[in-house]
């Protein structure tokens, strides 16, 4: 009996030991990797079963924001191997001369902000490349323009004159002079590359943070929605709100990621198209879509617009809802996002519910 007792005692054992060890083959995996890319710190985080996998997949997916990166590059020196890889730079160089091939990347990233261009009537304009180059806020040595010059730059303005055509796959600025800056769209576009890159790799769940731009795939780890933080946009490690997401991707814009201060006044990077000078209608906006690229041209969209207008612009597009905070301390939002974002609000900050 006690032969027996223990026997059964074993083989318990031996079973438990042989489940766990099954478990933790099976068990689920992170793996994160960080790179500097685009001006920003990039991070993805994978979950699955094969570290492997998990580390080809993420390869997959750098090397499509790599490739994305440097075909919209609009920075390198001339003569330089990065400047002839740069579509954006090849582009600029024959302004005003002769349209220039360009990948199909690059196609799409120019029809997709000429589509919102027009769609928000001028507010998002990728020619703004002479008026960013005046202010100069990737240098060490920004300033406020002097207003004639800014007019001067203003004139080499307008996406009517950036001609994109499809079917040849080719790019033309009309005037001498003008310039891409792609800033406003190729992250989430890369973003939504490397999600896709993922995919193909058959990983199921992943988040992309990119600055400010995040792609989840699937669920969290947990089987519920992420929780993606909102920056307090003038409070750097407070948040304003945290939003439920899932299989999306929610990208803000906000007059916090890149400016200086001359004369009492903050002078931030995302400009109106129409003056030349910053934005003043809001410190942040998150758009929340599908498609991170997509995402990317809505948040610089939604700022320049003022709140009341930008709301009624994301409630018209289908699958798109906006959180934003105004200029004047407003927390406003779709009504879609009734119920997935939970607002911290804060001091100085006005939760204005109903909308
Ligand atoms: P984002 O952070 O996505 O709003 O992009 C801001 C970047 O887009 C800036 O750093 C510029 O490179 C570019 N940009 C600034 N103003 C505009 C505008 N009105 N339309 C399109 N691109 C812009
Ligand atoms: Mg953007």
């Amino acid at each position: 009996m006690r032969k027996q007792r223990a026997l059964f005692a074993l083989v318990c054992l031996l079973l438990g030991a042989v489940s766990a060890g099954l478990l933790l083959g099976q068990r689920t995996r992170e793996y994160k990797s960080d790179q500097f890319l685009m001006d920003t710190l990039v991070s993805i985080r994978v979950y699955g079963k094969d570290a492997d996998k998990l580390r080809e997949a993420v390869a997959a997916a750098y090397a499509e924001m790599h490739r994305i990166a440097d075909l919209a590059d609009g920075f390198p020196q001339p003569g330089t191997t990065a400047y002839r890889i740069s579509d954006v730079c090849r582009i600029n160089e024959q302004a005003g001369l002769k349209p220039v091939s360009a990948d199909k990347d690059v196609i799409a990233m120019l029809t997709l902000a000429k589509k919102y261009h027009s769609l928000s009537e001028g507010a998002f304009d990728v020619t703004i490349g002479p008026v960013m180059d005046l202010w100069g806020f990737g240098r060490n040595d920004p300033q406020v323009p002097p207003p004639g010059r800014l007019g001067e730059a203003l004139a080499l303005v307008g996406s009517k004159d950036l001609v994109v055509n499809e079917r040849e796959q080719t790019v033309f600025l009309r005037k001498a002079g003008m310039k891409l800056d792609l800033g406003a769209v190729a992250k989430g576009y890369a973003t939504e590359k490397a999600i896709q890159a993922l995919k193909r790799h058959g990983i199921e769940k992943a988040l992309i943070d990119a600055g400010g731009n995040i792609r989840v795939l699937g669920k969290s780890r947990r089987d519920i929605p992420w929780r993606i933080g909102i920056k307090d946009p003038r409070k750097a490690d407070a948040l304003t709100a945290v939003l439920a997401l899932e299989d999306s991707a929610a990208v803000t814009s906000g007059d916090y990621y890149r400016y200086f201060e001359a004369g009492g006044k903050r002078w931030h990077h995302i400009l109106d198209p129409r003056t030349g000078y910053p934005a003043a209608e809001n410190m942040s906006v998150t758009a929340v879509t599908a498609d991170a690229g997509l995402a990317d041209v809505l948040s610089t969209v939604f700022f320049v617009l003022k709140p009341e207008k930008a709301l009624e612009l994301a409630e018209k597009l289908e699958g798109v809802d906006l959180f934003l905070v105004a200029d004047d301390g407003r927390i406003l939002h779709t009504p879609g996002l009734r119920g997935r974002v939970e607002v911290k609000a804060g001091e100085g900050y006005r939760h204005d519910q109903g909308r």
